[in-house]
């Protein structure tokens, strides 16, 4: 007698955007899933990898509905894979860092579903990448610190000022999800413990044909964002890596002119 199989759900990450920065292991479960629950941020053409007979189902806020609460989601994956499907769910970049992966994963464990995570390409990453830059350069920093500007409700957030501290001393890069809405007090803070003339990238759409980006300093950061009309979704990278992207754009401005 064989015995009945586990349940199970596949956390799959989509990447920052570009379509063509997706794991072929993301793919391969995209193709064999007979639902696919897609987040905000994904791109469409990532949804061309599922097989034509798949059920798409669009649960984030540009998707469709209105910002489909957690809790629905968390009811539609359950459902799901208890209807015997074969579950993806599609997160934007990569499916444990920020986005409520990890609360995803909880609620799926808590009723007995096992769930495989399959990495994605995180934005955090993307951002200054796409800038010509690393995070790590060993003459600028030692380290990376990702870290979000939108808590929860209740929740407080990030001890800005105590993190610039820890970022001079220890000499860490900051890359900041969702800080576009907390603009003003992340700058304010930040400014406690590094000096204004920090270097600062704004990239918006990281990896996409839309990408816009902004070179600036942590003192002129909320006034760069407002003059170039930056928006959601950004990446923040704080740091003297930055340094790098401005060597990169004025290299190819050099090209560019010569050409
Ligand atoms: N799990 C995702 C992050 C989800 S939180 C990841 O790993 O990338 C959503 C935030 O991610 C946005 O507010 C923005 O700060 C960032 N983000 C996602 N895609 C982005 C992109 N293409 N360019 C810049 N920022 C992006």
């Amino acid at each position: 007698m064989t015995s009945a199989p586990v349940p199970r759900c596949t956390l799959v990450g989509a990447g920052p955007g570009d379509p063509e920065l997706l794991t072929l292991k993301a793919v391969k479960a995209l193709a064999s899933a007979s639902v696919v629950l897609v987040d905000d941020l994904v791109h469409p053409a990532v949804l061309a990898h599922a097989a034509p007979s798949a059920r798409i189902v669009h649960v984030g806020k540009r998707g469709g509905c209105k910002s489909t609460p957690q809790a629905f989601i968390h009811k539609l994956m359950v459902q799901a894979v208890r209807d015997g499907e074969d579950v993806v769910r599609l997160k934007g970049g990569d499916p444990f860092i920020f986005g409520r992966g990890g609360e995803e994963v909880e609620h799926l464990r808590a009723e007995g579903i096992e769930v495989e995570v399959i990495n994605g390409i995180t934005s955090g990453l993307a951002g200054l990448s796409s800038l010509g830059a690393p995070l790590t350069h060993r003459d600028h920093a030692h380290g990376v610190v990702f870290v979000t500007g939108h808590a929860k409700p209740g929740d407080a957030g990030p001890d800005w000022a105590a993190l610039s501290h820890t970022a001079r001393q220890a000499r860490l890069t900051l890359v900041v999800y969702m800080g576009v809405s907390s603009l003003g007090a992340i700058q304010r803070g930040l400014l406690q413990g590094l000096p204004a003339g920090t270097p600062v990238a704004i990239v918006q759409n990281a990896s996409l044909p839309q990408q816009r980006q902004a070179l600036t300093t942590l003192g002129q950061l909320e006034s760069t964002m407002d003059r170039e009309g930056l928006h959601s979704p950004s990446i923040i990278v704080v740091g003297d890596v930055v340094q790098g992207a401005r060597a990169w754009q004025s290299g190819t401005e050099v090209q560019r002119q010569a050409a």
